[in-house]
């Protein structure tokens, strides 16, 4: 089937984040193309806790979607649910697709508009610069990087981080964790691993917070950095429901098609595909997903389908405006040679020329 009205090839891309929204930029030619996404922006996540130490960052990671998708239709809402035809949207649209993307990712609970996210950002700022001392809870890449920020931009401010597991940024291997640490404790980050704390009991405006182990830690304000949960809720109970596993990721095969499907794909951090969980692979997704989605819509033939190949183990993790941890497949350094890498620009420049913005 095709659109009633411009007659070519429809396509639902669920989903904005970086995956989402490159697919649905690289179909926008080929296909009547519609990206569904709750808020009117992409942001560059892995510029974000800069984004808390000098709110201007902002304007250049958070990207309106009119700015780079310029040729379909950006429906403003959840996707809920799905059919074999359609996919139906939490303001009660029912989208038809011919071809459909799932980059749902992580859920988040960001405001629509970019003026209300820069809102937040520069909020966010004024509470640090007025407080004396900052808990970070949470010690993954949200945390780290955020605390990396606030010991290079604010020295003078007692930053304690504390962490569920026994070892910072689990997602990397030992030597990176240990580099990380050693790296916040010489700047005077007092580190708690294997504690949690205690936010069910803790009332807003309270300074004092306990820990699992019934530790005490006094903060001005804290920041709760623990990964979202990914968002495939809203495939559950429909028909691709057996595509998603356990953990609740979508399960795809080399062509980045969900398991069981001819015309449904899915990428970035929603899949299943054992690999880090990184933007740039997010990217390499989208770009191979929306090549082989033009090969059907032009009637190619499904052994010409492109194949995905796993990326390699890569993670570089900032500290500051000047140094990073990095994890090589065969080495794993810190300083400020992969900062040189990440982060001065956290890749924006780079993220924005790929996005035509
Ligand atoms: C602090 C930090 C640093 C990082 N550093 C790096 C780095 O240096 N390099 C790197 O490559 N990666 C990095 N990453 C990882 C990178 O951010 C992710 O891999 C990437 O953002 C995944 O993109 P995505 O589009 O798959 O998912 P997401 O970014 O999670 O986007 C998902 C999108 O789908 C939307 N959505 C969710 N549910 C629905 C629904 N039901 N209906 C419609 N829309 C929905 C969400 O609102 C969101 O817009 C970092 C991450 C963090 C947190």
């Amino acid at each position: 089937m095709a659109s009633e009205t411009t007659g070519e090839k429809r396509v639902v891309v669920v989903g904005g984040g970086i995956a989402g929204a490159l697919a649905a930029k690289s179909l926008q030619s080929d296909g009547d193309v519609v990206l569904i996404d709750p808020k009117e922006y992409f942001e560059i996540t892995w510029a974000s806790m800069r984004a808390k130490v000098e709110p201007s960052v902002a304007e250049r990671m958070v990207v309106k979607h009119k700015d780079y998708f310029t040729n379909g239709r950006l429906a403003m809402s959840s996707a809920v649910g799905v059919t074999e035809t359609h996919v139906l949207t939490a303001d009660g649209e029912s989208i038809p697709y011919d071809y459909l993307v799932i980059a749902t990712g992580h859920n988040d609970n960001f405001p629509k508009t970019k003026s209300e996210r820069m809102e937040q950002y520069q909020a966010d700022y004024n509470k640090i610069e007025s407080a004396d001392s900052i808990l970070i809870i949470g010690g993954g890449p949200s945390g780290v990087e955020l605390a990396g920020e606030l010991a290079v931009d604010f020295p003078g401010k007692k930053v304690t981080l504390v962490h569920s597991r026994l070892r910072l940024l689990d997602f990397v291997g030992a030597k990176a964790s240990k580099k990380a640490l050693d790296w916040l404790t010489s700047r005077k980050v007092e580190v708690i691993l294997g504690q949690l704390v205690d936010l069910k009991s803790h009332s807003d405006g309270d300074k004092t917070f306990k820990t699992s182990t019934g530790e005490t830690i006094v903060a001005d304000i804290h920041f709760f950095c623990v990964g979202r949960p990914l968002s495939s809720s809203w495939i559950k109970d429909s028909v691709l429901n057996e595509a998603v596993d356990a953990r609740g990721r979508v399960m795809v095969d080399e062509h980045l098609r969900v398991k069981g499907r001819k015309n449904v794909f899915a990428i970035g951090d929603i899949t299943d595909i054992p690999e880090m969980k990184q933007g740039y692979l997010a990217q390499k997704h989208a770009l191979l997903a929306a090549k082989n989605v033009k090969l059907l819509m032009d009637g190619g033939k499904e052994s010409k389908l492109a194949s995905y190949k796993t990326g390699s183990d890569i993670a570089i993790i900032s500290l500051g405006r000047k140094e990073a941890v990095a994890q090589f497949p065969f080495t794993t350094i810190v300083g400020c040679i992969p900062g040189l890498i990440k982060s001065k620009d956290l890749f924006i420049g780079k993220t924005r020329k790929t996005m035509g913005v």
